[in-house]
């Protein structure tokens, strides 16, 4: 049906009509005081979001043009970086660290399973020459599911005392609680159109004192996502280039509906839908590629040695106009990744698992027992 689509993807993620009414205004000047007041609110309240007292910088560009930002503005030619790889996103790390140049050296993990920290703290440790530059680790890994432990392999690289934390917290940021100042996180990266309830098109980055200092001798090149000029912009509520006004409008809406809900009522939110909707694909007879211990609260990945995963991604849009997505790579066909992150909601999970259970009797699963499973993500919810 036209104009039905449910998003249940891990971005972009649904927006809420009072964000979308907000963006649907004239635009105004991006130089002139009525924007730099929005300038200084939205400012004020990403800090609370981050949980951070740093400024929080704000990029016209995807989440990967904030990962790009956290690159090459703190690192130098030829710099020696561990990067945790186990997933799509662990990938582009590589990917974008290689195009820069830098030395690479990968810690993996099997898609599906969380790195191993303790891999990080022999690399660390064993590094007595001071020579690794940052580590790079991905919190919540989109294309699997799955949860890094981010606050070990943080603990080993401050015990480190030389080398950077660089995050990829796109879907984890408004999800999870990621306390940036408390865990002395340096340089955070995120996305608008995973948690934050907006649109695609902001990245955001969030950096530390010692991040900064390094910056001053960083040697990659740079020019459009220079994060200097954006932190002296918004020191006076402004940016170094023209932004889109318009999505600036969504992010003080959507800033201001997640401090009336509050951070913990946040996270507890995304963990109780997360497990909800574990329950009730357990509970259809399907397989989750994360292990309970690190899935993520943002993302559920579902296998089936049984149903044709790509047969139930068709039914659900075709049927019921619920868009999932798709494994990625070699997990194309393999998996579908229900997102339920940002403007999602106990109704949403019902649903999505309520379609899923009439899609598998449509593929002729004979073992479903009707209702099993609504009742068994509403353990998690009521
Ligand atoms: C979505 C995402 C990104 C950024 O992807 P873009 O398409 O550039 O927004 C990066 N890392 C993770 C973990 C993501 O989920």
């Amino acid at each position: 049906m036209q104009n039905k689509s449910m998003l249940m993807i891990p971005g972009p993620t649904p927006v809420p009509e009072s964000v979308l009414l907000a963006m649907a205004q004239h635009p105004v000047g991006h130089r002139g005081q009525d924007f730099n007041q929005i300038v200084s609110e939205v400012s004020q309240n990403l800090k609370w979001l981050h949980q951070t007292k740093e400024d929080v910088l704000i990029l016209t560009a995807s989440g990967t043009g904030a990962m790009e930002a956290a690159i090459i503005n703190f690192l130098s030619f030829g710099d020696s970086i561990l990067i945790g790889n186990n997933g799509k996103f662990g990938e582009r790390w590589v990917n974008t660290a290689h195009a820069f140049g830098l030395k690479v050296d990968e810690i993996t993990a099997e898609w599906g399973k969380p790195l191993n920290p303790e891999i990080f703290k022999t690399k660390l440790v064993n590094d007595k020459d001071k020579k690794i530059k940052a580590v790079i680790v991905t919190h919540s890994e989109t294309s699997t599911g799955v949860f890094n432990d981010l606050e070990t392999i943080n603990k080993y690289t401050k015990a480190h005392g030389k080398a950077l934390i660089i995050v990829d917290a796109v879907t984890s940021l408004g999800t999870t609680d990621l306390p940036i100042d408390e865990w002395g996180l340096d340089v955070v990266a995120s996305g608008s159109q995973k948690g934050y309830m907006i649109p695609p098109g902001l990245g955001f980055v969030s950096v530390s004192q010692k991040a900064w200092k390094v910056y001053q001798n960083s040697n990659l090149p740079k020019f459009y996502l220079d994060l200097g000029a954006y932190k002296k912009a918004i020191n006076k509520n402004s940016f170094p280039f023209t932004p889109p006004v318009n999505l600036i409008y969504g992010l003080q809406i959507a800033l201001k509906m997640m401090k009336a809900e509050g951070l913990t009522q946040m996270f507890t939110r995304h963990e109780k839908l997360a497990r909800a909707t574990r329950a009730g694909i357990r509970a259809l007879g399907l397989d989750l590629l994360a292990a309970d211990e690190s899935a993520s609260h943002a993302i559920t990945t579902v296998s089936s040695s049984k149903i044709d995963i790509t047969s139930i991604c068709r039914i659900m849009e075709e049927k019921f106009d619920i868009v999932l997505a798709a494994g990625q790579d070699h997990m194309k066909g393999k998996i579908f990744r229900i997102g339920h992150l940002g403007f999602v909601c106990e109704r949403d999970i019902l649903t999505t698992i309520t379609c899923l259970e009439t899609t598998l009797q449509l593929l002729g699963d004979t073992n479903i027992v009707p209702g099993k499973a609504v009742s068994e993500a509403l353990k998690f919810l009521l």
